[in-house]
C-alpha cells in the first residue's frame, strides 16, 4: 500500500489550507459536510492524525471515529428528521476510496429515497451552510 501522501484534499482541510462546512471538532477528529452528498446532510468523520484508510490508522484513533460518528448519526435524526442511517467507509481504489485520508461517511436517509451516486451533483453553498448549522446545533444540545 502506497504511504500516506499529506497533499491530499483532506489534508489540506485539516491544515486550514482549504475551507470546509465543518460540524464539529474536538482534539482527535474533524467533521464537515460533504460537498458532494449521496443524501441531504452527508457528513464525513476524520480522524486528525495522518492516516491513509483503516489499513494504517491506530486502534484508538479509529476507536474515537467511530465514537464520533455514533454523535453525529444521533445529532443527525434529531437535525434532520431522518429515518435511518448510512455508514460508509472505502480502503483504496480497489475498495471505492477516492481521497486518501481515513473517513467515515455518516449519510442521514429517508425511507423511499435511494442515495445518489459518489460525487454526482455539487450541492449549493447556502444549503451546506445550513445544513451544518442545524446540525452543529444538534450535536451542540446531544
Ligand atoms: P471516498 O474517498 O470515501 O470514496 O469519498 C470521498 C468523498 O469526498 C466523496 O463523497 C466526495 O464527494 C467528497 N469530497 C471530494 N472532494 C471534497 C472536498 O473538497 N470537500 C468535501 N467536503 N468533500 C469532498
Amino acid at each position: 500500500m502506497p504511504g500516506y501522501d499529506p497533499n491530499n484534499i483532506f489534508a489540506k482541510i485539516l491544515r486550514g489550507e482549504l475551507p470546509c462546512y465543518k460540524v464539529y471538532e474536538d482534539d482527535k477528529t474533524l467533521v464537515f459536510l460533504d460537498i458532494m452528498p449521496r443524501a441531504a446532510g452527508h457528513t464525513l468523520v476524520l480522524p486528525k492524525a495522518p492516516a491513509r484508510n483503516l489499513l494504517d490508522v491506530s486502534a484508538d484513533d479509529l476507536a474515537h471515529v467511530a465514537k464520533v460518528a455514533q454523535k453525529i448519526a444521533k445529532a443527525q435524526m434529531a437535525a434532520f428528521g431522518s429515518d435511518g442511517i448510512t455508514i460508509q467507509q472505502f480502503n483504496e481504489g480497489a475498495g471505492g476510496q477516492v481521497v486518501f485520508h481515513l473517513h467515515v461517511h455518516v449519510i442521514p436517509r429517508k425511507a423511499g429515497v435511494p442515495m445518489k451516486p459518489p460525487a454526482a451533483e455539487k450541492e449549493k453553498p447556502d444549503t451546506l451552510a445550513e445544513q451544518a448549522k442545524k446540525l452543529s446545533a444538534a450535536i451542540a444540545s446531544g
